[in-house]
């Protein structure tokens, strides 16, 4: 099915045409720069600029893919998880958009969505062929850290763990903002850990104590390490030594690394399932995807990381989940569905 696909669940707009599995636009408009004074996403001018790019943004998919609305054989969105009112920008455009042309409506999950990119053809980043099920997959990026099964992506999704509080992201830009590094905290942090010791100091990783492991075996949580840097850099400030800079962003960036690999391959190797699948902006880490690739590698678990384009929030994983949906034979969702701010992981069609 021809697909168009809207994503506005972030401050990325993203509009994506796909047919089947095969990719034919994949256009983005970020507001980051917009929310970068204020050292993270502004949900209200994040709404706001969905509503000022998205006309522009679907007719440039349309000339990119060379086609026309009236060729299109569904409308699909974002219904959640994400921010409210940016949700709602895209939910509304995408059912004006069904209605005025008459074409089925389907309201996707964000999360599934991350994993239905990897099925458009493309050449993984990381990995070979098809993506094959069952896989583990690991999300990551400014407001997500969620572990996931995947057994079929239209109809077997089951949530493993996430965050109990920031976001892996999120975490890289707090801590970047703690070192007097601009927004968005990843890069930078990437940058400046390039001339650092990750072994320089040991940060905390967070719920891998046996009592913590019992309750929390796949979750996740990066506060306490936000703290801990804190405390770190404030102890040089109070001794008027520099802080270092390098060290920190090193360490901490092998802490979060470290954390979210052994999470991720604990659940390949207590399920039995052999592959893991990395998706989310926080991909883009250098040190994620090496130490990823090494420690698949040694623990006999087959990695896939689709092209950075796919991994970060777009419309094409939205038009490609939904053209899933469709070939599956599910009906269109009701054009009573709203945004929903907290849409469960299995909920894959609202
Ligand atoms: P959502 O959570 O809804 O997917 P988002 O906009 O927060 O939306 P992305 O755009 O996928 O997510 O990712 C942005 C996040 O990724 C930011 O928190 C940013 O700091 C982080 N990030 C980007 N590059 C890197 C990097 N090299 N290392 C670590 N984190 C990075
Ligand atoms: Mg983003
Ligand atoms: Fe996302």
């Amino acid at each position: 099915a021809l697909v168009l696909g809207i994503e506005t669940s972030c401050d990325e707009t993203g509009i994506g045409i796909v047919r089947g599995t095969e990719l034919l636009a994949n256009v983005i408009a970020s507001s980051m720069d917009e929310h970068a004074r204020y050292g993270g996403v502004v949900p209200e001018i994040a709404a706001r600029a969905h509503l000022e790019a998205l006309t522009p943004t679907i007719e440039e998919a349309l000339r990119v893919a060379g086609v026309r609305l009236a060729d299109l054989d569904a409308v699909a969105v974002t219904s959640g998880p994400g921010l409210a009112g940016a949700l709602m920008v895209g939910v509304g455009a995408a059912k004006a958009l069904a209605v005025a042309t008459g074409k089925p409506f389907y309201a996707v999950n964000h999360l599934v969505g991350h994993v239905g990119a990897d099925l458009l053809n493309h050449e993984p980043l990381v990995g070979e062929g098809e993506l094959e099920l069952p896989t583990i997959a690991l999300l990551v990026s400014g407001g997500h850290t969620s572990l996931l099964l995947v057994r079929d992506l239209v109809s077997d999704v089951e949530l493993l763990g996430e965050t109990i509080d920031d976001a892996a992201g999120e975490a890289f830009d707090k801590v970047a903002r703690l070192l007097g590094l601009p927004y968005p905290g990843g890069p930078e942090i990437d940058r400046a850990a390039a001339a650092g010791d990750p072994t320089a100091i040991r940060f905390p990783r967070g719920l891998t104590a046996p009592k913590d492991l019992e309750r929390h075996r796949y979750d996740f949580s990066f506060s306490g390490l936000k703290t801990a840097v804190a405390r770190h850099v404030e102890a040089a400030v109070a001794a008027g030594e520099p802080v270092p800079v390098a060290d920190v962003a090193a360490s901490f960036r092998e802490a979060v690394v470290d954390v979210l690999l052994t999470k991720a391959l604990a659940a390949c190797r207590d399920l039995g399932v052999p592959r893991l699948l990395l998706g989310g902006g926080v991909v883009a880490n250098r040190r994620l995807r090496e130490a990823a690739v090494e420690r698949c590698a040694d623990a006999g678990v087959a990695l896939r990381i689709p092209p950075l384009s796919l991994c970060t929030d777009n419309g094409a994983m939205i038009a490609s989940l939904a053209a899933q949906l469709i070939a599956a034979g599910h009906p269109p969702s009701s054009l009573g569905v709203g945004a929903d701010s907290t849409l469960p992981v299995t909920e894959i069609q609202a």
